[in-house]
C-alpha cells in the first residue's frame, strides 16, 4: 500500500497544509483525487508519495482520481503560491482548475480564421533570432527579448520557433494579452497549426475550456495560446513559451494568488528546461535590463510614420485641434481610416460648480463623478445618479463640464467629419468584436476610445492614428505614469501607416515632457536608458522589487494604524507609508510599500504578522492584500 501527501483544494488559510492518504499503486504526483475531509469531499492534488504515515495518523484511503496535471506544474504551484504570498491550495487551483464532469456528446466548434502563409524568406534580423531561440529549446533552456517595432515580424518567429519545439517533439504555449481583441494573431496560429491549435481565454465557457484542457492533456494539441491563465495550461515536454506584447498590464492578476504571468513564465520555462521568449516594440525596463536582447529592427514593409506633436497651450479646439481636424478631413475627402486615442470613458471625467468650485463626487469613493449620456457615474463602484441642473451645494446653475471623455468626442466628431463613420470602442462598448470587424470592413471610417484602441490589431488602411490627449496618464502618481505613456503613445503610432502612408498627431499640454518627446522620435532605447536610470536611483524594479500592503476597513483611523503596527512589526527593509489612499466604495484605504530585494521573504513575514493581528483586524472590520510586484503603487 502507498501513502501520498495531498493538498485538500480549499481555500480556507486554515487547511493550508498538506494531509497523509492512501492511495492504490499507480497514482503519483499530479494526480488529482477526491478525497474524505472532515465530514464531507473535497478535491486533492497529491504532491508527493510517503513510505509511511506520521506516527499515530490513520491514513483514509482516497476516493477516485479525477484527473491529472504534469509534475512540473505541481512544483510551479507550490512557488506561486510562497512568492505571492497566497496559499498552495490557491495555487494548485489555478493548475487543477475545478471543472463540472461532462454531460452528453462533445462538439467543438471553432471559428477558423484566415492567416497569411509563411514567407518565402525571413529577413537576417528574424533568421538570426529564430536560429538563437532555436539552439536555445537544443541546449534545454534561455530567456530572450524579442524588440522589434510594429510590423517588424515578431509573430513570424514564434510561428516558426513553435513549428520547431513541434519537430523536436515538444510543447508551446504562446501567450496574449487580450484574444478578443487581437483576432488576427490567432488566425495566424490556427492558419499555421490547424487542429494542434488549442485556445485558452476567458471568452470560453466551461464546457469549451473543460475540451481545449482535455486536448491539451492528450498531447492532441501541442501549441496552447491564450491570455494569463494559459501560463499554466497542461502542456507535457513544454519546449518553448512566448509573452506576446510582454509590457501589457494585463498578464498582471489581481485578485488571490496575484501572479504575473510574466515572471510565472519565466519560472516554468526554468522548471522545464524550456526556453522563454517575450516580445514587444516598447519592453518593460525589467525586461530590458535582465534578458537576453533579440532585436529586429525597424518594420519590415514601410519607414515608421512621421509624429506631428500639437501643443494644446497654443492650439485651440480641443478635443479637436486644428491640425488634428484638417488631417480628419482630408479622410473625409479622399477615403481612409483613423485611429484615435482618448482614455477616459463619458462625456466630461468631471463637473464643477463655478460659484463655489465644488466637483461632484461620488458618495462612495473620493473620486469625482464622471459625466456619461445617461447621468452621473463613478467608475469605480459604479454609483450613478442623475446629472443636477443646478449646483447642489450652492444652487448656481453655472456648472462646468472639465476635459473630454470618448462620449463627447464622438459628439464632436459628429458634428466636425460627419462623413467618417464612428466606432467607438471602450469599456462601454457591447461587443468589440463586432466593432473592430466593422472598422475592418468601412473604407472612410474613425476608431475611436480607450486604450483598447492601441493594442495589436492590424486594420488596412490606418492612415492616420492620434493621441487626443496625452496628458491623462502622466497625471497619475505612479511610477510606471511615464512608462505606460510612452508605451500607449508609440503602440498607438505603430497602428497607422502599415500598409498606407501614415500620419501620427499626439495632442498634448506637456509637449516637452520625456514620455511625449521621446514617442514622437521612436526612441524607445533611450528612453529605457533614462527609465532605468531613474529606477537605478529610487531603487525600484528592476533595481528591487516592491511589496504593496494595502487595509481597508470602515473607519478612516483603522487602517492607518493596522500598517503602522505592521511596519514596526517588520522593521529592516526599506518601508515606506503607512500613507492614506482614495476611499473606494465606501471603504478608507491606506498603504505601505516596501522596496525589498527578498520580495517572497517580506510578503512571508507580512504575511505572519497578520496572522497575529487578525483576530483584532476582523473585530475592527479591517481586510487586507499583500501585492507582490504590483503594478502600480
Ligand atoms: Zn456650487
Ligand atoms: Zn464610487
Amino acid at each position: 500500500m502507498a501513502y501520498a501527501s495531498v493538498y485538500p483544494l480549499l481555500s480556507a488559510r486554515a487547511v493550508a497544509r498538506p494531509f497523509t492518504y492512501e492511495v492504490p499503486d499507480g497514482v503519483g504526483r499530479g494526480a488529482v483525487v477526491a478525497v474524505p475531509f472532515g465530514r464531507s469531499t473535497a478535491r486533492g492534488l497529491v504532491v508527493g508519495l510517503e513510505d509511511a504515515p506520521p506516527l499515530g495518523v490513520k491514513a483514509a484511503p482516497v476516493g477516485r482520481v479525477l484527473d491529472e496535471v504534469p509534475p512540473p506544474l505541481v512544483d510551479l504551484a507550490l512557488w506561486v503560491a510562497d512568492y505571492y504570498g497566497s496559499t498552495p491550495a490557491r495555487a494548485l487551483e489555478l493548475v487543477a482548475p475545478r471543472l463540472r464532469a461532462r454531460r452528453g456528446e462533445r462538439k467543438r466548434v471553432t471559428a477558423r480564421l484566415a492567416g497569411e502563409p509563411p514567407p518565402a524568406q525571413l529577413t537576417p534580423e528574424q533568421d538570426a533570432a529564430l536560429g538563437r531561440v532555436v539552439a536555445a529549446v537544443d541546449a534545454g533552456g534561455g530567456r530572450f527579448l524579442l524588440y522589434g517595432a510594429t510590423g517588424s515580424g515578431k509573430t513570424e518567429v514564434y510561428l516558426q520557433a513553435c513549428a520547431a519545439a513541434l519537430e523536436r517533439g515538444l510543447g508551446a504555449i504562446v501567450l496574449v494579452p487580450e484574444i478578443a481583441l487581437t483576432p488576427q494573431a490567432l488566425g495566424r496560429f490556427q492558419a499555421r497549426f490547424g487542429d494542434r491549435i488549442a485556445v485558452l481565454h476567458s471568452g470560453l465557457t466551461e464546457a469549451e475550456r473543460r475540451d481545449e484542457r482535455e486536448r491539451i492533456a492528450t498531447g492532441e494539441a501541442r501549441v496552447v495560446v491564450g491570455a494569463r491563465s494559459a501560463v499554466f495550461a497542461p502542456v507535457r515536454g513544454l519546449g518553448l513559451i512566448v509573452v506576446d506584447e510582454e509590457h501589457d498590464a494585463s498578464y498582471k492578476q489581481e485578485s488571490d494568488p496575484r501572479y504575473d504571468a510574466r515572471t510565472v513564465a519565466a519560472k516554468r520555462a526554468s522548471i522545464e528546461g524550456a526556453v522563454a521568449v517575450f516580445g514587444s516594440a516598447t519592453p518593460r525596463p525589467e525586461s530590458w535590463a535582465a534578458l537576453d536582447r533579440l532585436e529586429l529592427g525597424g518594420r519590415l514593409i514601410r519607414r515608421l510614420p512621421p509624429v506631428r506633436v500639437v501643443d494644446l497651450r497654443r492650439e485651440g479646439g480641443y478635443p479637436l485641434s486644428a491640425p488634428l481636424l484638417a488631417e480628419l478631413g482630408k479622410l473625409a475627402e479622399r477615403g481612409g481610416k483613423a485611429i484615435l486615442l482618448l482614455n477616459r470613458r463619458g462625456l466630461a471625467p468631471a463637473i464643477h460648480c463655478r460659484t463655489c468650485g465644488v466637483t461632484r463626487r461620488c458618495p462612495n469613493c473620493d473620486v469625482a463623478l464622471v459625466l456619461h449620456a445617461s447621468g452621473l457615474r463613478c467608475h469605480h463602484c459604479g454609483h450613478a445618479e442623475p446629472a443636477p441642473e443646478l449646483c447642489p451645494e450652492c444652487g448656481s446653475a453655472e456648472l462646468a463640464r472639465i476635459g473630454a471623455g470618448t462620449q463627447r468626442l464622438e459628439r464632436e466628431l459628429e458634428a466636425r467629419v460627419p462623413e467618417l463613420a464612428r466606432i467607438r470602442l471602450d469599456a462601454d462598448t457591447k461587443d468589440p468584436e463586432e466593432a473592430l470587424q466593422r472598422f475592418a470592413a468601412a473604407d472612410r471610417a474613425v476608431l475611436f476610445g480607450t486604450q483598447m484602441v492601441a493594442k495589436g490589431h492590424h486594420f488596412e488602411g490606418v492612415a492616420l492614428a492620434a493621441v487626443v490627449d496625452a496628458d491623462t496618464g502622466m497625471a497619475l502618481p505612479d511610477f510606471r505614469a511615464e512608462e505606460r505613456t510612452f508605451q500607449l503613445l508609440t503602440q498607438l503610432a505603430g497602428r497607422s501607416g502599415r500598409d498606407a502612408p501614415g500620419r501620427v498627431v499626439i495632442q498634448t499640454f506637456q509637449p516637452d515632457a520625456r514620455a511625449v518627446e521621446l514617442a514622437a522620435r521612436h526612441d524607445v532605447e533611450r528612453f529605457l536608458a533614462g527609465e532605468l536610470e531613474r529606477r537605478e536611483a529610487l531603487g525600484y524594479p528592476p533595481f528591487r522589487h516592491l511589496v504593496r500592503v494595502v487595509v481597508t476597513g470602515p473607519e478612516p483611523e483603522a487602517p492607518m494604524r493596522a500598517l503602522a503596527e505592521l511596519k514596526a512589526a517588520l522593521g529592516g527593509d526599506e518601508l515606506l507609508g503607512p500613507a492614506p489612499l482614495l476611499r473606494l466604495r465606501g471603504r478608507h484605504r491606506a498603504q505601505l510599500v516596501a522596496k525589498t530585494e527578498r520580495p517572497g521573504a517580506l510578503a512571508a513575514r507580512a504575511a505572519k504578522a497578520l496572522v497575529a493581528a487578525a483576530p483584532a483586524m476582523r473585530r475592527a472590520g479591517l481586510a487586507v492584500v499583500v501585492d507582490v510586484d504590483p503594478q502600480s503603487v
